[in-house]
Order: structure tokens, then sequence, then C-alpha cells
């Protein structure tokens, strides 16, 4: 007997007909005998109406009213949820976040999981309970209702299955893994039987949406056996979907490059006539991460005349309210001639844990997109992935043309493979 947690994202929940095929999969792993905690999300395109419904009322609704709003998607989830496993004869009882509790801090739309009180779901499970628990939810210190940001129910899943020491935690969606592109866009793309945990950390923080970064890093973090699966199979299907794995396995097919991903939430600004000076950097970001707003990339240009241009991204949601903040208070403090800002980019990146042995990936990769006429805008690089900031409209072109230069829609080859 195992303990398996498993997560179902909102597509898998999306109607009535689609929640009785996720209880007859659920119902299928209790009679195999197992013990089994559920994680449900919204039904498809619930939280979006949620978020909507809410933004007719204020146009800046206050985050905490926001996520009192965009958490009662789940709560519908867990209780229809269980009536179709009671239905088909389980036990079954649901939990919201704040009933289990799940312990978050309290910063609404992305708050993280501090802790989780798990007894009384353990004496569910000793008694043959299935359990259901809320995703993407969970309860601050003050009793306030908190959501973990978008996607954020893979989080619970993989926290939850930490906390209970689960024996794997699967993912069910409505891919039947991680592809080596989101195929949506890349219609060639294909599955990977495993992905290792560094090349999904780099991946879901680069955008594929497939798995929410916190779930990844909470993987990581207490080695989670997690797995990607769809959930439009037969439910008698064996399918092993996507393992990420933590070792490196010697025998594994290693290709240099595991994957491409896409994000198209960010939006780029730019600090111009910065006088180059120290502190200029601190002056201009300090108030920005005070107001909570996280930066990805950030670009400094070589100075002339003892002027520089400063640029760095921010989440498409945060950039108003970041340009609020330097325009025109920061930009006067530090006597920069101006701020401009473009929310109409993407960032396209390469991943794979073979470009620390590899040279010439970065320069190939630039090369490819150059001969589209795609123009690069921003470059940043780790030691497992290159990314560049084009325009939006060449987003899925980016992504194609180096799926295709780099060979992804093949099984690794010999001299793909690491040496
Ligand atoms: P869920 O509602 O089940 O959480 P998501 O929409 O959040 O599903 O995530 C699954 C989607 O992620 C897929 O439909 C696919 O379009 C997208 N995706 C992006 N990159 C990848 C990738 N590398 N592999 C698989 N799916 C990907
Ligand atoms: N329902 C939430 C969302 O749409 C959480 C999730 O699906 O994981 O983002
Ligand atoms: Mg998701």
């Amino acid at each position: 007997m195992s303990l398996i947690v498993q997560k179902y994202g909102g597509t898998s929940m999306g109607s009535p007909d689609r929640i009785r095929e996720v209880a007859r999969r659920v119902a299928r792993f209790a009679r195999e005998g197992h013990q089994l905690v559920v994680v449900p999300s919204a039904m498809a395109g619930e939280t979006n109406r949620l978020l909507a419904l809410a933004r007719e009322l204020h146009p800046e609704p206050s985050p905490r009213e926001l996520d009192v709003i965009a958490s009662t998607g789940e709560q519908v989830s867990i209780g229809l949820l269980a009536l179709a496993l009671q239905h088909l004869g389980l036990k079954a009882k649901s939990y919201t976040g704040w009933q289990v509790p799940i312990v978050t801090d309290a910063s609404y739309s992305k708050a993280r999981i501090l802790g989780i009180e798990d007894r009384n779901i353990r004496e569910d499970l000793a008694e043959g309970t299935v359990v259901i628990v809320a995703g993407f939810q969970g309860i601050d210190d003050d009793n306030n209702i908190t959501t973990l940001g978008r996607g954020g129910s893979d989080t619970t899943g993989v926290a939850l299955a930490a906390s209970l020491k689960a024996d794997e935690c699967q993912i069910y969606t409505d891919v039947d893994g991680v592809y080596t592109a989101d195929p949506r866009i890349v219609p060639e793309a294909r599955r990977l039987d495993r992905i290792t945990f560094e090349e999904m950390l780099e991946a879901a923080s680069l955008g594929s949406k497939v798995l929410q970064i916190r779930s990844v890093e909470f993987a990581g973090k207490y080695k989670v056996k997690l797995r990607v699966l769809s959930s439009f199979t037969d439910v008698n299907s064996a399918d092993m979907g996507t393992l990420i794995t933590f070792e490196e396995d010697e025998d594994m097919e290693q290709a240099i490059i595991s994957n491409v991903a896409h994000n198209r939430d960010e939006a780029k600004i730019s600090v111009l006539g910065v006088p180059d000076r120290p502190g200029i950097a601190f002056a201009i970001l300090d108030p920005i991460a005070k107001a909570n707003i996280d930066v990805d990339m950030i670009i400094q240009n070589a100075s002339s005349d003892g002027m520089t241009d400063f640029s760095f991204t921010v989440h498409r949601s945060e950039y108003q309210r970041a340009m609020q903040i330097l325009e025109p208070g920061i930009r006067k403090a530090i006597g920069a001639r101006g701020v401009v800002g473009d929310d109409r980019i993407a960032k396209v990146s390469l991943v794979g844990i073979g470009m620390r042995t590899h040279a010439g990936i970065a320069s190939k990769m630039f090369g490819a997109l150059a001969a589209e006429g795609i123009n690069i805008q921003m470059i940043s690089t780790s030691e497992i992935k290159t990314s560049v900031v084009v325009d939006e409209k060449y987003m899925e072109l980016a992504v194609r043309v180096l799926h295709r230069t780099f060979d992804l829609d093949k099984a690794p080859t010999e001299e793909k493979m690491k040496p």
C-alpha cells in the first residue's frame, strides 16, 4: 500500500463528466489499496472568471478580497469531487485550505506555504477515507484567506506530499507529461520520460506552466517523487508520464538541450540616461523590492559620458505599479532622463544540463534567431539555460525555430548525448 497525492488541473476538472472521470481514476487507485489525497484545481476558466468579476466591481481590487474571491473556485471543486467519489461508493471528505489548515505567509495572490497541520488528514486516511484538499489556497497567521499564485494547486499537491511523506505525487493535466516545448506551440514536440530536477526547475521558472515553480522547489527540498501525467487517458492505463529525477542517471540518454521554454507574462522597463555612479541600481530597484514586486532580468549598459541605461523585467501584472513607482518619483530623485516600458515582450529560453559541458550553444541559438530576422532585446544565461527577450509577436516563431535548430523533435542520439 502506498500513500499517493494526486493533483488534477482545471481542464481535468472542467465539467461534471470530467469530474466523474477523475473520480473513477481515484477510485481505481483506492481499490488497488492505496491511500489517496486528491488536490483539485478550480474548474477550467473559473479562476479567470472570478478575477474578472472582481475587476468589474473595482478597477484596483483589494488583494485580500481578491484572494477571498479567487479561492472559491477550488472550494466548489472539492465538494463536487467528494460527491462524485461518494456516488461511486467511496468514503471521501473535502477540506478547504483553512480547514486543514495550510498556513501561509500574508502575501496575497502569491503566498508561500509555511506549514501544514496534517493530523486530521492522517486520521481520515487511516480510516480508509479519500481526502480531498482544495488546491491554490491557505490561511495566514491572522486568519486571512490567501492564494498561492496562478498554477498554485501544483504546489499544494507537492507540499502535501512532502508533509505526509507520500510515496508519490502525481500531477494530472491535459498533456501526458513534460515535453521538449509546449505542444500547443510545437506540434512535433516530444514527451520526455524523465527530466532532471534542475532542468524542470529552470523550465518552470522560465515559464513552462506545466508545473508551478514553487511545486518543483518543494519537490527538490523534500525529495518528493513527482510525476506529470494525463487525466485524459483511459483510467486503467499504466502510463508513466514524465518523472522528475534527482540523480543524473548514467544510463539515461541525456540530450544537451532538454527543452525550449517560453513566457509572455513579463514586461520590460528601461530607465534612460542614468548617472553612472555607485548606488544607482539600488536606488532604482530598492523601491521596487519594497513594493513586493519581483524583478527577473536586469541589464545595465556600459556607460558613455558618465550616463547609462538600466533595464529590467517584472511580471506583466505588476508593470503598471512598477512604472508608477519610477515615474516621476525615482526618475527625478536620481536625475534620470526618462522611463520607458514595453509590455509586449516575451522570453524564450533553452534549458539543458548538457550546456555545462558544451560550448557554442548560445551562439548557435543567436544565429538561428538572426536567420529569421528576430531581434534580441535582452540576454541572460546561467549554467544550464540561455534566455532571450524578443518582441512578443515573434515568440512562437522563435520557439519553433529553436526546437528545430537543436533537433529536439528527435530522440537523443550518440552525438547529441553527453560525452
Ligand atoms: P493544469 O490546468 O492541469 O494545471 P496547465 O495549463 O497549468 O494545466 O499546464 C499544462 C499546460 O502546460 C499544457 O496544456 C501545455 O500547453 C503547457 N506547457 C507549457 N510548456 C510545456 C511543456 N514543456 N510540456 C508540457 N506542457 C507544457
Ligand atoms: N485555479 C488556480 C489557477 O487557475 C490554481 C491552479 O489551477 O493551479 O491558477
Ligand atoms: Mg497548472
